[in-house]
């Protein structure tokens, strides 16, 4: 992609009431677009990043069994009301609408009770399940605090799976499985040293859920770690019975604020109960469906990479999520014989495979530098009169600051990407 056709901008300046440094540097850098406060368009940068993210998601929730599906925003009041879900006294995040003939609408805040009634058409015997089902929707939620930028959103995207099983013991062999799943998301996207998976509570079907917490100050929740032991636990479940229960030793557990990039719950049959998810088992009896769900918020997940990577000259991607691999930076390029040459470089690149952002706009170099520091390629290389006289390519790591020396040949064949290695 050249960077002078991207409709995007870098600006000096993130407007004047976002205070979250996720959001203020997505903004400058070109990646989002501030709608109102929690509201955030995905511009053509921030969208690649989303897509890989997603990518990520996908391909380790198809190795567990899931199966991908896109589900409505609008929402049925009643279907609510059967799991007392409705009413803004038990659910006050609600944004609600109407038809023009009255009738009431919600736009969807979670999808466990039109996943469950979905199922209701598919599944009527043990031959049925098990079965998980997931998707990608934007949800909305009246949050009453707008401050966290992307991590926190009125209108944001998340990943929610659900198992339907026959019984507990069949939920919890999934459970295990998509516990596992998180992990290698974490560790692929370049956070699995400072996410943890905590102890939190757990409704009426089991003691505990747990959570996947990344330790940063721009964190809302408080986490308690003992790091020896690698166990810690919510807030909400920080008691002295619970710490005695789990053999952990209140002295050496250590208070961390965090944000909660996923969970996974049992749900157990709270949902297929009231909206009459029964299979047939094998001895002829109704049984009610035993469920769990598995959220992940892939919007959090990038404002949270911001927060934890990013250094005082900007965005830092890892090279798992980045929008390009490589920042292409020409120098010189009004003298015709350099474009050329460039323009060999950058085709010659991106023919091998690699994405590459080409800087070929007409600015001074040190503009083109801070806009690299600030988009946060993982690896920058530049292209100019003295690399074409030379032919070694300066080459920066923009997580390290690390800089190789390459010919050209050494330049293609190590930015090839992996997956062709
Ligand atoms: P929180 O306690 O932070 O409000 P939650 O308990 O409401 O989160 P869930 O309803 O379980 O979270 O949502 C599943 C996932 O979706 C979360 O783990 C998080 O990654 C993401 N998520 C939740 N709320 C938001 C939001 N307002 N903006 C962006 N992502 C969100
Ligand atoms: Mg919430």
């Amino acid at each position: 992609m050249r960077q002078s056709h991207l409709f995007t901008k870098t600006r000096k300046e993130a407007p004047s009431d976002e205070t979250s440094k996720n959001a203020q540097l997505l903004i400058r850098a070109g990646y989002v677009y501030k709608e109102m406060a929690g509201v955030y368009s995905y511009l053509p940068l921030g969208l690649r990043v989303l897509e890989n993210i997603k990518q990520i998601i996908r391909e380790e929730i198809h190795r567990e069994g899931g199966q991908e599906m896109v589900m409505t925003a609008l929402q049925e009041k009643e279907l609510w009301e059967q799991t007392d879900r409705w009413d803004d006294s038990v659910v006050d995040i609600w944004f609600k609408t109407e038809l023009k003939n009255g009738t009431e609408l919600g736009l969807g805040i979670t999808h466990e009770e039109p996943l469950t009634r979905i199922m209701t058409s598919y599944i009527s015997s043990y031959r049925d399940l098990p079965q998980y089902a997931y998707q990608f929707q934007n949800k909305f939620r009246n949050e009453t605090r707008a401050k966290s930028g992307i991590m926190r959103g009125r209108e944001f995207l998340m990943k929610d799976l659900y198992d339907f099983s026959k019984n507990e013991a069949e939920h919890n062999e999934f459970y295990e499985r998509i516990r596992g799943a998180y992990k290698r998301i974490f560790e692929r996207v370049g956070i699995g040293d400072s996410t943890y998976v905590t102890f939190a509570s757990g409704g009426i079907f089991s003691e505990f859920s747990e959570e996947f917490q990344t330790v940063s100050d721009a964190g809302e929740d408080l986490i308690y770690v003992d790091e020896e032991k690698g166990v810690a636990l919510n807030k909400e479940v920080y008691t002295d019975a619970v710490i005695e229960k789990l053999g952990l030793d209140k002295s050496a557990l250590v208070e961390k604020k965090s944000i909660e990039v996923g969970n996974i719950f049992h749900l157990g049959t709270k949902f297929s109960e009231p909206l009459g998810l029964q299979y047939t088992d094998e001895a002829g009896n109704k049984v009610p469906v035993y469920m769990g769900s598995y959220g992940l918020g892939p919007t959090r997940l990038m404002g949270t990479l911001v927060e934890v990577l990013a250094d005082e000259k900007g965005i830092v991607w890892p090279e798992s999520v980045a929008p390009f691999r490589v920042h292409l930076v020409g120098l010189n390029l009004d003298d015709a014989e350099i474009r050329d040459y460039a323009e060999g470089i950058y085709s010659a690149l991106t023919t091998r495979g690699v994405t590459v952002l080409y800087d070929d706009r007409d600015v001074r170099p040190g503009e083109k530098f801070a806009d690299s520091d600030l988009i946060g390629i993982p690896y920058r290389v530049v292209v100019s009169r003295k690399t074409k006289s030379e032919g070694i390519f300066e080459v920066v790591e923009r997580a390290t600051g690390e800089v190789h020396s390459l010919s050209e040949e050494e330049l293609y064949q190590k930015y090839i990407p992996e997956a062709e290695e």
